[in-house]
């Protein structure tokens, strides 16, 4: 996800534009790990760096050394372990299993092994140095999501460090190709479904929020996904010496149509999920911000119109309320004395689940009233599934690390603004929650697969406190 800051006032948290500043994928420059820099010696940074030395960019880097380092740590405390290749060299998944007795169904947490690539002269400091700067540990993939995959790892590792008995499998998972490629977990669930069919599943998702002085506001636990879908636009026109314009011009035609489109706003879709998250962030924020958070979701339309205004002014929050339409990439021309037959925009649409898109895409032909313009849907790319339920047990566990790790906060449930693979175990009735499992604030969140990504050294060792109190609760003996 790309990312950008927004803050309309201390109470509201930040921001996330997905649309914004999208980092070019880059070709891994080299297979092999990076020498070690110098590294802390807390162990989940430790990991955090050497993780991040591993270039597993996607498209280009190598997933296997993402697995290659994880490996002798889980066999070393007893896990079994197992490396599944995928027909793509370099793309494989890893599967880390600490067995319990029996008694209950494992419980599953996962994390993605590659990342997005960089704009290397953009960064300060080498995206794949695994560098410790200012508190911070840098790097492709703090965030998004080898921060996570470290606090997983380390938490699940201290279950055997510590001898915890358990009473369910714990089955740690690294994934290929969830930034793209056809290798995700679609595929793995095809391949290999018993070695990850669980009780329940971890994954990214929601965010441990802390405001600029640190304090943390609010952790959100994700039940759902957004849906991402790509639509493409084609403008159609005559292809002819552009010493000779016509009316036609299909570059114009475009360029007038996402004007229009651009000029439209999509209408307020609130799910209770996203309802009662809302209704916590009004709590943990002052008035008269703390009224529009609550009317937003509110049963008044006109009140709730009026804070939208507001509220919607913050990217993130806009996002969590509504279907959202992003034109990302347009192609048109080929020569600059052609005027070219067609021009093309792919647009990404970004659907709360249960709304229709093909009549999102009938409200924008509408809008358009073009006849020289198509407009087709592509597959979801994550598919349609119900929400997860609160009331599990892994749920619970979460709310209670939370509340213990971070006395006073606010815990909600949510709704994931992207997408994530979560859909391959949701979509067979297995309930995945997510987290990115450490505080973070608004100028941490923009680097997301962004530029000088970074996570606090801090939060990382209390994301590993939280995730193994949750483990122990949701796996360990009673
Ligand atoms: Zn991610």
């Amino acid at each position: 996800m790309t990312t950008e800051p927004w803050r309309l006032r201390a109470t509201v948290v930040c921001a996330l534009a997905l649309s914004a500043g999208a980092a070019l994928p880059a070709r891994a420059q080299s297979s092999a790990p990076r020498p070690a820099p110098p590294t802390s010696n807390d162990s989940t940074v430790a990991l955090l760096t050497e993780l991040i030395r591993a270039n597993s960019s996607n498209p280009g880097g190598s997933t296997e050394l993402v697995a290659k380092i994880l490996a002798p740590r889980f066999e070393a405390r007893g896990f079994e372990v197992k490396i599944i290749p995928t027909p793509d060299s370099g793309k494989v998944h890893f599967i880390a299993r600490l067995k319990g007795d029996g008694s209950k169904k494992p419980v599953l947490i996962a994390a993605h092994s590659d990342v997005v690539g960089v704009e290397r002269d953009k960064w300060t400091v080498d995206p794949f140095g695994g560098v410790i700067k200012d508190e911070h540990v840098y790097g492709r993939g703090a965030v998004d999501v080898k921060g996570g995959m470290a606090v997983f790892v380390r938490a699940a590792l201290m279950l055997a460090e510590r001898h915890v008995p358990l009473a369910r499998d714990v089955i740690f998972l690294s994934e290929a190709d969830e930034e793209s490629g056809p290798y995700n977990t679609e595929w793995l669930a095809k391949n290999d479904w018993n070695d990850i069919n669980a009780e329940f599943a971890l994954n990214e998702g929601g965010w441990i929020m802390k405001d600029d002085d640190g304090h943390v506001r609010y952790v959100s636990i994700s039940t759902a996904d957004k849906l991402s879908i790509p639509l493409t636009i084609v403008a159609h026109g005559t292809s002819t010496h552009s010493s000779m314009p016509r009316p036609d011009n299909p570059i114009f035609a475009l360029s007038r149509a996402l004007a229009k489109i651009s000029e439209y706003e999509t209408p307020l879709t609130i799910t209770p999920a996203q309802k009662k998250f809302f209704l916590a962030l009004s709590k943990t924020s002052k008035p008269p911000m703390s009224t529009y958070l609550r009317d937003v979701v509110g049963d008044d339309p006109v009140a709730a119109k009026k804070a939208d205004a507001i509220v919607s002014k913050d990217p993130l929050l806009h996002s969590l309320i509504r279907n959202t339409i992003a034109p990302v990439i347009i192609n048109g021309g080929f020569r600059a004395n052609v005027i070219p037959g067609s021009a093309q925009a792919t647009v990404n649409l970004r659907m709360i689940p249960g709304s229709d898109p093909a009549a999102l895409v009938a409200t924008l032909k509408r809008i358009v009233a073009d006849t020289s313009i198509t407009m087709t849907l592509s597959r979801a790319v994550y598919g349609v599934t119900p929400p997860s339920s609160e009331n599990t047990d892994l749920y619970r566990a979460l709310e209670r690390a939370a509340r213990t790790e971070f006395p006073g906060v606010e815990v909600t449930p949510y709704l994931f603004q992207a997408g994530t693979d979560a859909g391959a175990w949701r979509s067979r009735g297995v309930p995945v929650y997510g987290i990115y499992p450490y505080p973070i604030d608004a100028d941490e969140l923009t680097r997301m697969h962004g530029n000088d990504e970074k996570v606090s050294i801090k939060s990382l060792r209390q994301g590993t406190e939280m995730m193994f109190k949750a483990l122990v609760d949701v796996a360990g003996k009673k």
